[in-house]
């Protein structure tokens, strides 16, 4: 176990991300002590009966007392709530993060929330699963991930200190971490992981509501590739409503997009285009294979939880 990289850290929000924060920092050394703060009850018994923090609270302010780090793991429009009852009992020179989806609308909502003197350092892990709570957490799950940090645009050297700081605790539990624009992060993930969440909730609707298929046949011949969707449209309602409300700007601009490829793809469908058809599906499986070359095809919801990881 290597130093603390901060004596202590407070999570506010211990759901799926918050409690595997709160595992690989436990397991990894990088935090002293782990208080936690939740609202919701049932949350907080699973976080007590599971052993997972030094402290559990249900008001942020007294988690975050003499926290190093503070971190916000709810959904992306609970955010400023969370940062606002958290704010009377942050102290001077304290960090501020979080974990939120969507990074402009985070960024805004906690620099308004928080007093000027703490560092406000937005991030986000790119992993997780389809599900919720403190029992689905574990602690690989930023092994090898990418967790994007979104500084703001201040280059005193306190501010960068923070910066690195943070770096080092997120290496610390295995991520790897890069520095992105918050806006130009909002676009990357509108199209990697936002858009493909709104295709599969748009499959998984119509199949439902598709004449002449019976549900029963939607589930009997679901490996034909409408599985897959059916995972990813097993998100959390909460979460990925609060996504789409604030990242619409870039999440319009790339269905757009979308919307006219899939245009042309039925085109080239209509006219029997086969040469369109087979160059898009040879590009496509190259990306793919980019993927598996860079190791992050794993699919991440079975990675640990197959383990029986908590
Ligand atoms: P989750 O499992 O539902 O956990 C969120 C927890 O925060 C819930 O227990 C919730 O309680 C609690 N909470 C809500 N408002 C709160 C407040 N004001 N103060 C304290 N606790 C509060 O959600 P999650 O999947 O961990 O997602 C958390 C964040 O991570 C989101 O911003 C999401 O965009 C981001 N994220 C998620 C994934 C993913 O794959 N799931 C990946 C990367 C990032 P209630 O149930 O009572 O509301």
């Amino acid at each position: 176990m290597g130093e603390p990289v901060y004596a202590k850290i407070a999570v506010v929000g211990c759901g799926l991300i918050g409690s595997s924060v709160v595992r690989a920092a436990r397991e990894s050394g990088v935090a002293g002590r782990i208080a936690v703060a939740e609202t919701s009850p049932v949350a907080r018994e699973r976080i007590v009966a599971l052993e997972l923090a030094d402290a559990v609270f249900e008001d942020a302010a007294e988690a975050v007392a003499d926290a190093d780090l503070v971190l916000f793991a709810v959904p992306v429009m609970s955010m400023e709530t969370a940062a606002r009852a958290a704010a009377p009992g942050l102290k001077p020179g304290v960090t501020i993060t979080d974990v939120g989806s969507v990074k402009q609308h985070v960024a805004h909502a906690l620099i308004a929330a928080v007093p000027d003197t703490a560092f406000v350092i937005p991030g986000h892990p790119i992993a997780g699963t389809e599900q919720s709570g403190p029992d689905a957490g574990f602690a690989e799950l930023f092994q090898n991930r990418w967790t994007i940090l979104t500084p703001q645009a201040r280059d005193d050297a306190p501010y960068r200190e923070a910066v690195a700081r943070l770096s080092a605790f997120w290496s610390g539990i295995g991520a790897r971490v890069e520095e992105m624009d918050a806006k130009h992060h909002d676009l990357v993930l509108a199209i990697t992981s936002h858009l493909p969440h709104l295709i599969a909730y748009n499959i998984v609707g119509t199949a439902a509501d598709l004449e002449g298929v019976a549900e029963a046949e939607v589930m009997k011949y679901s490996a034909g590739g409408f599985r897959d969707f059916t995972r990813i449209a097993a998100s959390d309602p909460t979460m990925w409503r609060d996504v789409f409300l604030t990242n619409k700007d870039a999440v319009l601009e790339v269905l757009g997009r979308f919307t006219e490829d899939l245009q042309a793809l039925s085109r080239a469908i209509r006219w029997g285009e086969g040469d369109k058809l087979f160059e898009l599906f040879s590009r496509t499986r190259e990306i793919r294979r980019g993927i598996v070359a860079m190791g992050q095809e794993s699919a991440e919801p079975n990675f640990g939880r197959d383990r029986g990881k908590h």
